[in-house]
């Protein structure tokens, strides 16, 4: 004999089973809908790493950090990276710019300049309220207002022998944008002394270039390239030379994308190789470059 389910319980007994059933399919849709979400914040390993940046943060770099190359992950190295920026002109109005924009968490600047009219030309981080104004507080005031997120060290003096190596010693890299062959000659020196990778950008006239030095202990550094000051009138800088006013931000953007790149670890760097870029047949020509057995620097600081 067939018993039907109403047969053997009552009406009230059926409404109580039928509402236990509906809360148990409700706690499940619930427990899936978390899984489901969880599933979703959690899937790319660096979402864990960058789960410390605010939603603004997350907002302002998101164009990085949707980059398969860069992700939270290397948002979060670029956050933690501490940069020093020699020269805060025209090669590093686009440095220091794009470097806080990008969100180098610290930025060090040095420089001992003041801003004149004539740096207005090409040097875009700077207007005309800044004018007889020291330039790193300048940049200082700028870049406040770009990237509130950052920390920006300004230092009013030049870069001296005798305080490079206590002062590069607390970044991790050296952006070198000064106007003249004897800081190139300090920072370098420091740099080697210390195994700190430096970028090295020049300008004049029509041509720039870029380099990225000592990146390990076999890489050349600035001096085994460039050992000895150019002759008088060879590589005359801005002021003895003039200097095209679109140049700086070409090579400058080249010496952040490198920065951005051997802080995140990415790509393929200038290292051992010097981009030449001239502007006035619009040519980038890459050459390889080495050590330099005899390099006095290298010989000295670098013996294994
Ligand atoms: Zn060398």
């Amino acid at each position: 004999m067939d018993v039907t389910f109403s047969q053997i319980i009552s009406p009230q007994g059926a409404f109580l089973v039928g509402l236990i059933c509906a809360i148990f399919l409700y706690i499940r849709m619930l427990r899936r809908m978390s899984a489901k979400s969880r599933i979703k914040l959690a899937t790319p390993t660096e979402e864990i790493s960058s789960a410390r940046m605010s939603e603004t943060e997350l907002d302002r770099y998101s164009r990085h950090i949707m980059l398969r190359e860069i992700g939270g992950q290397g948002q979060s190295k670029l956050r933690n990276a501490k940069v020093l920026v020699i020269g805060a002109g025209g090669l590093g109005s686009p440095v220091l710019s794009y470097l806080s924009a990008a969100g180098v968490g610290t930025i060090g600047v040095i420089d001992d300049d003041l801003v004149s009219l004539s740096n207005l030309q090409r040097q875009v981080l700077f207007d005309e309220d800044h004018l007889d104004y020291p330039k790193v507080f300048a940049v200082k005031d700028k870049i406040k207002k770009l990237n509130p997120f950052i920390e920006i060290l300004p230092f009013n003096r030049r870069l001296t022998e005798a305080e490079a190596e206590v002062l590069f010693i607390e970044f991790d890299l050296i952006i070198d944008g000064c106007d003249n062959f004897l800081t190139r000659q300090i920072a370098n020196l420091a740099c080697v002394k210390l195994k700190k990778p430096l970028i090295s950008g020049a300008i004049s006239q029509w041509e720039g270039q870029v380099s990225l030095f000592n990146e390990t202990k076999k890489s050349a550094c600035y001096s085994c390239i460039f050992p000895v000051q150019p002759a008088d009138g060879l590589a005359p800088n801005c002021a003895e030379g003039g200097v095209m006013g679109a140049l700086p931000g070409i090579i400058g953007s080249v010496m952040a994308s490198e920065a951005i790149k051997n802080i995140t670890g990415v790509g393929e760097n200038l290292n051992d190789k010097l981009l030449i870029f001239d502007a006035l047949n619009s040519e980038f020509n890459k050459i390889n470059v080495s050590k330099n057995p005899n390099c006095e620097i290298c010989k000295v600081h670098h013996e294994t």
